[in-house]
């Protein structure tokens, strides 16, 4: 049984944008005609049908390797939760994917229902992007919890090793690639952009499993 089970939920279909990548197409489809079916029959058999493919969304977005196409499930999945401003659509780590995605502030004013086979306009905002790189995630903007930031010498011991399992935080010269990063649940340590994959994936430490975003609301 999904926790987010209890409360029932209006949903709304979302305009698909013809310029958006098939596969974005045919999943955001597939979410329209769950809705229409919950509307006409608003039970909890078809609700549970939506939140099903709201995790086959989660885990499109979170696999695609392609940017262009990442940013298309960014560009959907921020539709969708527009439309559900007091609830919780996603989970947290994927809206901070999707926020890294697009940026803030973005909307679907432009965005409107075409008819099948209608030529798109003009290009959309996610065609306009730069590719999509790690490094831009601020960690200073993000409300990190049960995360410090610690010195070289807070190490415990030189050979300290990342708990992305990706190899020592420190170089053969004793330097450390950014800043180093410490878990407050566990003490586990981690490369700074390793805590950035960390929070685009699970948001929750590697090792303990203590959560680094705040849970929303
Ligand atoms: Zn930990
Ligand atoms: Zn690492």
């Amino acid at each position: 049984m999904l926790p987010a089970l209890k409360a029932m939920v209006n949903f709304t279909q979302i305009p698909p944008d013809l310029k958006w990548d098939k596969k974005v197409i045919k999943l955001t489809n597939e979410y329209n005609d769950l809705v229409k079916k919950f509307l006409g029959k608003p039970d909890k058999k078809n609700e549970m049908k939506i939140r099903e493919h709201v995790v086959k969304i989660e885990d499109a977005i979170i696999t695609e390797v392609n940017d262009k196409v990442k940013r298309d499930y960014a560009f959907m999945i921020q539709l969708i939760q527009e439309r559900h401003p007091d609830e919780d659509i996603f989970t947290a780590e994927v809206l901070t994917l999707q926020e890294h995605m697009l940026g803030r502030g973005t909307s679907d004013a432009e965005l409107l229902f075409k008819e099948p086979g209608s030529a798109g306009g003009s290009p959309t905002r996610a065609q306009t992007q730069q590719p999509f790189d790690i490094q831009t995630i601020d960690l200073t903007k993000i409300d990190l919890i049960n995360l410090e930031k610690i010195d070289v010498d807070q190490l415990e011991k030189s050979n300290q090793k990342c708990a992305f399992g990706d190899g020592e935080i420190l170089d053969e010269h004793g330097n450390a690639d950014g800043e180093i990063w410490r878990c407050k649940g566990c003490k586990t340590v981690y490369h700074e952009n390793c805590v950035r994959v960390c929070l685009l994936m699970k948001g929750s430490c590697q090792v303990c499993d203590v959560a680094f975003l705040r849970p929303q609301k």
